[in-house]
């Protein structure tokens, strides 16, 4: 099994056990050379076989075999062809994230990890998913935001490697989920700004280390 299919049948099994994902929501694709690897349409993300993860050239859009990929492999495509940066795109539907962002709250930073290690959140309002206007919303956020929430629809998370994908999607999540706790026990407080950068400064490099660290 190569390498890049090593890393997306592990992480695609991680989005289901933490509960990221529900049914056949969600998909994960990977950059390999000039093509990607995308999840199949229609698969529950932990019977994906290794022979099944679909190869789509990213220039193209030309997907080899039989299976059809994600239907929002559009979006995929997109992050790939913006940024030569980007080798793992994720994409869940995790419920707190869902539910603070379509109440059009956005995901504030309540405690370090998530300033330190995310740079920048984009928001997009709901489009309808799978389709080319949705891709462009997100083909314009590339390169601008490592993680961008989709009100009333999920989360998109890209990185330099799938580990950190994975990263900034638990710490998103968990962000809300926190925001959503002290949300009933009066509202929290706010990391301020000053508070962030400092984190992003003192701390960016130590937490990045950490996290590349296999
Ligand atoms: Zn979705």
């Amino acid at each position: 099994m190569s390498k890049v299919i090593e890393e997306l049948t592990k992480y695609a099994h991680k989005l289901v056990d933490q509960g990221l994902v529900v049914g056949a929501g969600g998909n994960l694709s990977m950059r390999d050379g000039d093509d990607m690897y995308i999840s199949p349409s229609g698969f529950d993300l932990k019977e994906i076989e290794p022979h099944q993860w679909v190869k789509v050239n990213i220039t193209t859009g030309e997907v080899a075999g039989d299976l059809r990929p994600s239907s929002e492999v559009l979006m995929h495509l997109e992050c790939f062809r913006k940024s030569e940066e980007i080798q793992a795109v994720l994409h869940a539907h995790p419920t707190y994230s869902v539910g603070v962002s379509s109440a059009g709250k956005d995901i504030p930073a309540l405690f370090p990890d998530f300033p330190a290690m995310v740079k920048s959140v984009g928001y997009i309002d709901y489009v309808i998913p799978t389709t080319n206007l949705l891709a462009e919303k997100v083909a314009e956020l590339v390169g601008k935001h490592e993680v961008m929430i989709m009100r009333n629809h999920g989360v998109l998370t890209l990185g330099k490697t799938m580990k950190e994908a994975y990263f900034f999607m638990q710490l998103t999540e968990e962000s809300a989920k926190v925001y959503t706790i002290s949300s009933i026990f009066g509202g929290p407080r706010i990391l301020t700004d000053e508070e962030c950068v400092e984190l992003r400064n003192l701390s960016a490099e130590r937490y990045r280390s950490k996290l590349l660290k296999e």
